[in-house]
């Protein structure tokens, strides 16, 4: 019998003390309401809520999770050298190492810079950007999330529209809409973001098309501006690499986050000898940048990244749950859209527009043991075996049947309706 009362008693006391109880992407405001909001304790492709409810988790901390909760390898390597010093006066060894592995691994990068977020990284790319090259204009695609910061938060409030005054937006995959934006920007055209894979929420996901990446490095290339993939939350999910080698195309930079130290926390931006001049000048630091802890766990998740099977796993596994979930969404008469790489799957539901039969299954999933996300892509970590993937198509049949059943009465969500709504007006 599972209870969520400890769940529920934090967002009451929560709600006292922090501003609307919790913020940010792993609040659950728009997530069906079962879901939990306070966690106790993670396990290889596990997690615990605070109620002591298990769940194999599709969502990997948004990320960060790759190798598996708590991985003995990098947290022993973690915790011995916490005994020896974390926030020291100055960085570690280990910050030349993980640099070094870094520009080992990616391709296009000559050079790194460590931070703590991805938002940081991002920031930097663009403060760099503008530093190398004496512009201002940065181009982003649509819709696309590079982070929290004012220029780039998808989040209005509190934002002044001077903050966002050489932001401008292309169509991702559409090469018209860029060489519109690039022509737009004339001789200020400092730089064009472009995520590795569209990974928008709410919506399908979508490769790259090798011609609109291609097209981007040209123009790059001819107007003297910084071409920059934002690895943060695909960084070493399809490709040991940056993701945009799949496609053939080299950034001048790209940023890193969430995953390089299985969840400690680091980001990073790489670039190439393009940019190294402008990346020099900037000043950019952090109080926690330089923490030795992180750096060390950085270093052993990346040697396992090079040294096992991770990555092609992860495929086999993606392919497996994919290919069982259509099967199974057929039997019972639905029909799903899962899209993207199947390592980082985003899964809807055909005919519904306010996600209610989304949302159902995902409680449906939930109450099975199997934390699944009703608008946002989802990642596989290297502890999932073939054994929990079934596990979840087990739990899938089942909630299929059960969502198949009270179809007719299922109601949308309302602070779902409220965000569709805004949005729509936005647009
Ligand atoms: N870029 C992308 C593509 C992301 O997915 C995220 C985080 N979801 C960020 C930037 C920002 O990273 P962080 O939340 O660590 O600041």
């Amino acid at each position: 019998m599972t209870t969520n009362a400890a769940d529920q008693a934090l967002r009451a006391r929560a709600l006292k003390v922090v501003p609307g109880g919790m913020y940010g992407h792993e609040a659950t405001t728009l997530l069906p309401a079962s879901y939990p909001q306070f966690f106790e304790r993670g396990e290889g492709a596990y997690i615990w809520d605070v109620d002591g409810n298990r769940y194999l988790d599709f969502m990997c901390a948004y990320g960060p999770n790759l190798l598996g909760y708590n991985d003995r390898r990098v947290n022993d390597i973690a915790v011995a050298q916490l005994a020896k010093g974390d926030t020291l006066t100055g960085p570690s060894a280990h910050f030349v190492d993980l640099a070094e592995a870094l520009v080992g691994m990616v391709s296009h990068a000559d050079w790194a810079m460590f931070c703590k977020n991805g938002t940081d990284a991002t920031t930097m790319a663009m403060t760099t950007a503008r530093a190398q090259t004496g512009k201002r204009r940065i181009l982003v695609a649509d819709g696309a999330y590079h982070g929290a910061a004012p220029w780039c938060t998808p989040m209005p409030a509190g934002i002044v529209p001077e903050e966002r005054a050489f932001i401008s937006k292309y169509q991702y995959n559409d090469v018209a809409s860029l060489e519109t934006a690039v022509a737009e920007a004339g001789d200020d055209l400092a730089a064009i973001f472009a995520s590795p894979f569209k990974h928008d929420a709410f919506i399908d996901q979508a490769l790259p098309d090798p011609a609109y990446a291609r097209r981007a490095r040209e123009l790059c290339d001819e107007t003297g501006a910084m071409l920059i993939v934002d690895d943060v939350r695909a960084g070493f999910r399809l490709i040991r690499d940056c993701s945009w080698e799949l496609v053939g195309v080299r950034p001048d930079m790209s940023c890193w986050g969430k995953s390089f130290a299985n969840g400690h926390p680091i980001s990073a931006l790489l670039g190439n000898d393009r940019c190294r001049e402008g990346a020099s000048h900037i000043y950019v630091t952090g109080s926690f940048w330089f923490a030795a802890v992180p750096m060390a766990a950085g270093v052993e998740t990346l040697r396992i990244l090079r040294e096992s099977d991770y990555l092609e796993n992860s495929i086999r596994l993606g392919t497996m749950w994919r290919e069982g979930l259509d099967a199974l969404a057929a039997k019972h008469g639905f029909a799903l859209r899962q899209t993207g790489p199947v390592q980082m799957p985003q899964i809807l539901f055909d005919n519904d527009p306010d996600y209610r039969v989304g949302f159902a299954w995902g409680e449906a999933m939930l109450k099975r043991g199997v934390y699944v996300h009703p608008w946002h892509n989802m990642f596989f970590c290297a502890a999932m075996t073939e054994a929990d993937i079934q596990f979840a198509l087990i739990a899938a049949d089942d909630a299929f049947a059960a969502v198949k059943s009270q179809l007719a009465s299922i109601e949308p969500h309302p602070v779902v309706l409220m965000f569709l709504t805004a949005l729509a007006g936005a647009h």
